[in-house]
């Protein structure tokens, strides 16, 4: 396991692993918050959107119907009667208490030049000043001469409109544009935008033809040849826009503009809300519904009686949603300290486990070594000659065995103590390692006072078994008590085989102590080999 093996390197890799793990899942949230933010962006522009449609679908129905009031006025006139004055106020009254967009409904009469004069006069005896009027730059005056005129022969409410009255409307280029195209189509027409003769301020207003014939006319000719007159209805842009469910949508927060751009190289804007410059300017730059800031929507309004409108909206962003980097940053420190912490545990567990494999190498060199003497013990010996016998066994390989025992040691123990007896038994063993020079030699304490040595791959161990007597005698050890001499002494048995494969491995052993046993016999402190 690379905790055990190297720790070091599995807590470098746990804390680059972890804090890329914590820096890339702050990066998905992150990420994830600006995909968020994008869709509700995009969410709010859409359902803006789908309102203003809406709203604007109901203004274009609302002005429809209302643009359609004129034919219950149309009426009056059918079979080219003259409807009285007060039949014209009653259903204006009452058309108007329904369609309150509608500022005013008035009676135009083609009126040929010949007829001028009578025709003003006659008109005298309800208006007392009234006259056949234009505009000459922006004041009223008589109506130069022309062929025909169109001039106001009526209208409801008078009161606030007494300007219009005799008013030529032919006089007027918009004006008279949109009577011959009524004239000429035999259909409901709207002029341009203009600022209404009777109006004080500068709001801006339009006027709705409704052609009257005498019979039915079905070609160009005969419409222009039997035009009776027109009756009129009365618009204020921003009446219309007031009254209409768009305006509901105003806050301070949403403006509107209203521009006419029936012909494509002139654009005139005909209504504006008072917080659109405001909103506009607040953002400086162009508006762009990229920008997060507002969202703008350019709507064309459907064919308002041959005119075409277009509605610009303005809607402050103030979505409160930000992309917000706490919770990614939340996300990296949780992370980065969460892998500080299996770092740190690994740290731990690397401590622990060096620690333990230092006690079990401890706990295995004390289970393979000799408490005493401090060299390799029985269970080494047995672990070692098991390997070096059947290796010699494959190999065909001399192996040699020396038990040294030593010589007299019970009354040496008896008499100079146990403790003098451990002393010396220390003192052997120093002396025979020193005799064992090759890595692949063993000396082992064999039990009490007897020693082991294994030879792998020597055919002649004599001079190390003499080496072995003479090392021991060198120590000069004073032993009184023995029979063989007057210092400590060993006697070795020794025996060198190829093992056979069939052979006992007990054998070598067996023998080598019979060897040893020889050496006893022969008068202890010599070198005894085995002789089958
Ligand atoms: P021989 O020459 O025939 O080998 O006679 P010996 O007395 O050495 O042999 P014996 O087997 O009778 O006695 C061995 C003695 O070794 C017995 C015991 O007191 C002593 N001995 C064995 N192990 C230890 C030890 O760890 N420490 C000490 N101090 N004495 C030991
Ligand atoms: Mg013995
Ligand atoms: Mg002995």
């Amino acid at each position: 396991m690379l905790i055990k093996e190297n720790p070091k390197l599995s807590i470098i890799l746990v804390c680059i692993i972890g804090f890329a793990l914590a820096s890339s899942g702050a990066y998905l949230i992150y990420h994830d918050n600006e995909d968020l933010k994008e869709i509700k962006h995009q969410q709010s522009l859409l359902e803006f959107r789908n309102t203003i449609d809406n709203r604007a679908a109901m203004l274009n129905r609302d002005l429809d119907v209302n643009f359609e009031a004129l034919r219950s006025i149309a009426i009056l006139f059918r079979d080219s009667k003259k409807p009285s004055s007060d039949q014209f106020d009653r259903l204006s009254e009452s058309i108007m208490l329904r369609r309150t967009t509608i500022q005013a409904l008035s009676w135009i009469p083609r009126v040929q030049h010949s007829n001028r004069a009578a025709f003003e006069k006659n008109t005298r005896t309800t208006h007392p000043h009234f006259n056949i009027s234009q505009r000459d730059k922006g004041a009223l005056t008589t109506a130069s001469n022309r062929s025909e005129y169109f001039p106001v022969r009526h209208i409801y409410p008078l009161a606030g409109n007494e300007r219009a009255l005799g008013f030529d409307l032919a006089s007027n280029a918009i004006r008279l544009d949109a009577l011959e195209k009524s004239r000429d189509s035999g259909k409901l027409r709207a002029t341009a935008s203009i600022t209404l003769v009777q109006e004080k301020k500068q709001q801006k207003g339009f006027l709705v033809f409704l052609p009257l014939y005498t019979g039915t006319p079905t070609t160009l000719e005969d419409r222009r040849e039997n035009l009776t007159g027109f009756l009129t209805s009365v618009y204020r842009i921003g009446e219309i826009f007031n009254r209409s469910a768009l305006s509901e949508l105003e806050t301070p927060d949403i403006a509107f503009k209203l521009v006419e751009n029936t012909s494509s190289n002139e654009t005139k804007t005909i209504f504006i809300t008072k917080n659109f410059q405001a909103i506009f300017n607040n953002n400086g730059n162009q508006p762009n519904e990229r920008n997060g800031s507002f969202y703008f929507y350019e709507k064309e309004l459907a064919d308002i009686l041959g005119r075409k409108w277009t509605l610009f909206s303005l809607k402050k962003n103030t979505s409160t949603y930000r992309s917000t980097v706490i919770g990614p940053v939340l996300f990296f420190i949780t992370g980065g300290i969460f892998s500080l912490f299996v770092a740190m545990y690994i740290r731990k567990i690397a401590n622990y486990s060096e620690e333990l494999s230092d006690v079990n190498q401890k706990l295995d060199a004390m289970s393979h070594t000799d408490g005493l003497t401090k060299i390799p013990n029985r269970r080494t010996f047995d672990e070692f000659i098991e390997k070096e016998w059947h290796r010699a066994a494959r190999n065909k390989d001399f192996i040699s065995v020396l038990i040294i025992d030593v010589d007299y040691f019970k009354p040496y123990n008896d008499h100079y103590g146990h403790a003098k007896g451990d002393e010396t038994l220390k003192k052997v063993a120093s002396a025979l390692k020193t005799i064992i020079k090759r890595p692949g030699d063993l000396l082992a304490r064999y039990g009490g006072e007897e020693f082991i040595i294994v030879l792998p791959d020597t055919e002649d161990a004599t001079s190390v078994a003499y080496l072995c007597t003479q090392v021991v005698r060198d120590l000069k050890i004073p032993h009184e008590f023995s029979a063989a001499a007057a210092i400590i002494t060993v006697s070795v048995g020794l025996e060198t085989c190829i093992p056979d494969s069939s052979a006992d491995l007990g054998m070598i052993i067996k023998n080598a102590d019979k060897a040893l046993y020889e050496a006893k016999e022969n008068g202890r402190n010599r070198v005894e080999s085995f002789v089958a």
